[in-house]
């Protein structure tokens, strides 16, 4: 049996809709959130625990993956309840809506969305009643062939409510033959392609499965004596008080139940391929991958820079937050004092009230504000972590000068970014990169900088420490790990329209 509680809010993303023009925000979900699958999983089976609540917790930790909606699965051994709205995790639960939640087994989704309104109907994790019992299915990545997916399970008569590539992969999990679900899931892993880090819920057992490239990450960890845990990042198993034990292994598939987790597939593909973009932006920066903390590799992206980008100034200012370490690196590197130059709006994100038209024109002020004192008459260095569509540099280099700033050298910790992201990161299509047409003289210009330098790809791989054939740097490179020819054609059609 499955039981399910949503509720359907228009929701406003502050951070999302900055700089967008009111038709793209006008835009419906359906058509623009296909691609863009940026999620937080978790999973967890722990026999005598609060599951959801530690669920709750574990989203919690994992909110950065996905501000749009968020949901939690919990089986009791029979049935499976679900709880799933839009908004944030905090607004979504409460303890009346937890005590609803019972049960053994749990799975949990954050899902983010990159424009316009969305609607529940999208929201995660998807449920359903199969042959084999109920079925719950959390994903975060894109699946590459989910259009020719599709179009087999419509012509096998399967309605699909959504435009998300996340419902054909439950679907297709539902309706594929094998007598089990451990034969229907390494039956599943052979039709996909593509980013997928899928957490799925029966009534008595947790999967949990890794695409073979590896491209988004999966950490599997203990919980007390009987409990096990997997997610998105390492940041959630610290904040329940579970202890990390490895990384799900890319093409591995795991089955946990009441004697722990066994691999019962393990598929990979030539080479791994994880996102470089989990380092440079995306994951937490006390989360680690592939044994390294995150905050340490993005500090030294920033030492890199200083090689490959020197210049004379008097203070490093980073772009909040997700760029501080590297600024950090940088000031260390250089010998040049870092100071906070900027501050964020820690609270900013999703609200459901709108800014009006004269909010909305004040654009990053919205979100952040210059430290006057800090900056007047300095020359700073500017350092971010990327620029993907380039509306937020100038902006931000604007408020550096009218707050005292005489010089602005923007910094960037990655390198251009040239290529749409097909793999799950919301990069944009081609004609919204900055870099896709333009040289970095011309972006200089177009953002008012003294100067701009971005890091070499060189410079990123080595920053990482790691087998630099073991990344995918598609943004960077147009060297996709797989075809990714009828997506991008997919991507084409829906952002040309
Ligand atoms: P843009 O203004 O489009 O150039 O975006 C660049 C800024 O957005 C940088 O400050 C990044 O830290 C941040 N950023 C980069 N990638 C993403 C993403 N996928 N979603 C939201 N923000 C991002």
């Amino acid at each position: 049996m499955i039981t399910e509680s949503p509720s359907v809010y228009n929701a406003y993303d502050f951070t999302a809709q900055v700089g967008k023009t009111a038709s793209e925000m006008r835009k419906p979900a359906m058509f623009t959130d296909a691609p863009h699958e940026e999620c937080g999983v978790f999973g967890i089976y722990a026999p005598g625990e609060d599951v959801a609540r530690l669920t709750f917790f574990g989203l919690y930790a994992l909110q950065h993956r996905g501000q749009e909606s968020a949901g939690i699965a919990v089986s009791d051994g029979r049935t499976i309840n679900t709880h799933k709205e839009m908004g944030l995790v905090a607004q979504i639960f409460d303890e009346r809506s937890l005590r609803h939640l019972k049960g053994h087994l749990a799975i949990g989704h954050t899902r983010y969305s990159t424009t316009g309104s969305s609607h529940v109907i999208n929201a995660q994790p998807f449920t359903m009643h199969t042959l084999l019992g109920p079925l719950a299915v959390g994903h975060n990545g894109n699946l590459t062939n989910a259009a020719s997916l599709r179009r087999q399970l419509m012509e096998r008569g399967v309605g699909l409510m959504t435009s998300s590539d996340s419902e054909v992969a439950t679907m297709l999990l539902a309706g594929l033959e094998g007598a089990n679900w451990d034969e229907r899931i390494k039956g599943f892993t052979q039709c996909v392609e593509g980013a997928y880090c899928l957490t799925i819920l029966t009534h008595d057992a947790l999967y949990a499965v890794r695409d073979p490239w590896g491209l988004r990450p999966l950490c599997l960890g203990k919980l007390g004596a009987n409990g096990w845990v997997v997610a998105s990042e390492s940041c959630a198993l610290d904040t329940i008080g579970a202890e990390f034990v490895r990384e799900v292994e890319p093409g591995e598939v795991l089955h946990i139940d009441m004697n722990g987790p066994k691999t019962i597939a393990h598929n990979p593909a030539p080479r791994s391929a994880l996102c470089l973009f989990e380092y440079i932006y995306f994951a937490r920066p006390d989360s680690e991958l592939q044994g390294q903390l995150i905050h340490q590799v993005r500090m030294e992206l920033g030492r890199q820079l200083v090689h490959e980008a020197p210049v004379d100034a008097d203070l490093v200012v980073g772009v909040p937050d997700s760029a501080l370490p590297a600024a950090i690196g940088y000031a260390q590197e250089s010998g040049i004092p870092y100071g906070e130059g900027l501050i964020k709006n820690r609270y900013i994100g999703r609200t459901f009230i709108q800014p009006d038209q004269r909010l909305r024109q004040q654009g990053v002020a919205l979100k952040l504000n210059p430290l006057r004192d800090m900056l007047a008459g300095k020359r700073v260095v500017l350092i971010d972590d990327s620029i993907v569509r380039g509306t937020t540099s100038g902006p931000i280099i604007k408020l550096l000068r009218k707050a005292g700033a005489t010089e602005v050298h923007m910094r960037v910790s990655s390198p251009p970014i040239r290529h749409p992201c097909f793999m799950g990161v919301d990069m944009a299509s081609y004609p919204e990169l900055i870099a896709y047409n333009k040289s970095v003289e011309e972006i200089r210009q177009q953002i008012e900088a003294d100067s701009l330098a971005y890091l070499s790809m060189d410079g990123l791989l080595r920053a990482t420490g790691r087998d630099p054939q073991g990344f995918c740097g598609a943004c960077f490179t147009g060297e996709y790990p797989f075809n990714v020819a009828e997506v991008g054609k997919e991507i084409f059609e829906l952002t040309s329209g």
